[in-house]
């Protein structure tokens, strides 16, 4: 037997909203990567067209 929501919330809304409180996390989190990457002594691993760090893998297009 399928496990009913206790809310009278309708299945469309309660996607928006958990869209929402993951598109919330997914920010905290690239912030969070951000922070890491720009305190990171970066470790460059070269090729033809990007270049990528080691250790916190931050890239960078080399392509213009
Ligand atoms: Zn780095």
């Amino acid at each position: 037997m399928e496990q009913k929501s206790t809310s009278n919330v309708d299945p469309v809304h309660q996607l928006i909203a958990e869209i929402r409180s993951l598109e919330i996390k997914k920010r905290q989190l690239q912030l969070k990567l951000k922070l890491l990457q720009d305190g990171c002594n970066h470790d460059f691993l070269e090729t033809a067209f990007i270049r990528k760090c080691k250790k916190c893998n931050w890239t960078e297009s080399l392509y213009y």
